[in-house]
């Protein structure tokens, strides 16, 4: 789960890493209201769940709550990436001397977190990644001894900080997120620019974090920060249904019973030279109330031209399945083609269900290659 600006500065002021002061503001006025009370020059920041905001025009100085109404009229509603801005955060505008880049993330490789750090931080870090990888210095921590002070320093020291009360600060907000990374379980902690004020304070003035979806039941007050109005309609009603579901961009609608099953059925519509539109995994379970609601999901696509159920019974039963299947057509009064494909346990039992009810579009193919074929040419 990625958050808001705001709401990973409000992790960090918890875990003792320097921010600024800020309101959020959901109307023009809202922004007006906080520079008031914050005192001027404020920053008016879009807040979406993706990066650039500053060059899409999503980050605006103001110099009195009036000029801050004025940026956030303009911000409101913005585009950016894909993103509408429903939010703003109104923050005291700070003096930047420099502007660094630290963040702490996963490395898969090694298995441990590591950190990044680079003097040359701001809007730009990309490039600085692609052309001048040298100026990142990085440092794993291992996650059995934990947090070492002295590494910190040399991550710092290597990045060419020379400044002895810079040093000091930094090595602390190091710390301070890797508490934050690992007491919120995050995934990745982002602080971009770092800057160091004029009188040498060195603190966050922007936020990207990502917490771990699998850890939030542990953090109950993380996981409301949870913007619905961010998830599309759909993913927001497959969680609802407890449905794993992923939209593609295609036109063939699938159901499978789980991962592995799933991620093969999308190759082999791919290779029957169809794309699929989506995708939801019944899990390991599928029972009639299941495959109703996840072919409710499905259906609130309107890409989808064709639905394909692929199904492999091991625990999941094919009758029950089959059952589900003829339950949900009756029940959504779905008129598009569904193709089914059932093997495994009790496949006769379902095949022969669906071959006595036999709606006018259901076809039952025998094998997972001719149900994609058909599928693929349904959807024409
Ligand atoms: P991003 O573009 O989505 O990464 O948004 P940031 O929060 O990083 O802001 C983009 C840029 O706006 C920063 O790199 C700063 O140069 C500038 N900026 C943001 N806040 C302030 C501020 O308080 N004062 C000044 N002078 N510039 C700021
Ligand atoms: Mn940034």
């Amino acid at each position: 789960m990625d958050l808001y600006e705001y709401q990973g500065k409000e992790l960090f002021r918890r875990y003792g890493i320097p921010v600024s002061q800020g309101r959020l503001a959901l109307t023009p006025q809202e922004a007006h209201q906080a520079a008031v009370e914050l005192g001027c020059p404020v920053v008016v920041k879009a807040q979406v769940l993706t990066g650039g905001r500053g060059k899409a025009g999503g980050v605006k100085l103001a110099t009195s709550p009036a000029d801050a109404e004025e940026k956030a009229k303009g911000i409101f509603g913005l585009d950016i990436k894909g993103h509408i801005v429903h939010r703003i955060w109104v923050e005291e505008a700070s003096d930047i001397a420099k502007e660094y880049y630290l963040s702490v993330t996963f490395d898969r490789g090694t298995k441990k977190p590591l950190f990044m750090f680079t003097t040359e931080g701001g809007v730009d870090i990309e490039d600085v990644a692609e052309n001048n990888p040298d100026a990142l210095a990085k440092l794993h921590i291992d996650p059995l001894e934990g947090f070492q002070p002295y590494q910190a320093r040399r991550l710092v020291y290597g990045a060419g900080v020379t400044d002895p009360g810079e040093q000091k600060q930094i090595v602390s907000i190091i710390g301070k997120l890797y508490d934050a990374f690992v007491g919120c379980d995050a995934m990745l902690c982002e602080i971009n620019p770092l800057i160091v004020t004029p009188d040498g304070t060195v603190k966050a003035l922007d936020s990207k974090f990502t917490v771990d979806d699998n850890a939030l039941y542990k953090h109950p007050e993380i996981a409301e920060m949870r913007d619905l109005a961010s998830v599309p309609a759909q993913e927001r009603l497959a969680k609802e249904k407890g449905v794993t579901y992923v939209k593609l961009d295609g036109e063939v609608g699938i159901l499978g019973n789980g991962a592995g099953l799933v991620m093969s059925t999308l190759d082999v519509i791919a290779l029957a030279g169809g794309k699929p539109a989506n995708f939801c995994d019944l899990g390991g379970g599928g029972d009639a109330d299941g495959v109703v609601e996840a072919l409710e999901v499905i259906l609130t696509d309107p890409d989808v031209k064709a639905i394909f159920f692929n199904i492999f019974g091991g625990i999941t039963r094919c009758d029950v399945v089959a059952e589900g299947i003829l339950k949900a057509l009756e029940r959504l009064d779905i008129a598009m083609p569904v193709v089914v494909r059932l093997d495994g346990t009790n496949a006769e039992a379902g095949r022969k269900l669906l071959a006595d009810a036999a709606p006018p579009n259901l076809h039952v193919e025998p094998t997972m290659l001719d149900a994609a074929r058909r599928a693929v040419e349904l959807s024409r």
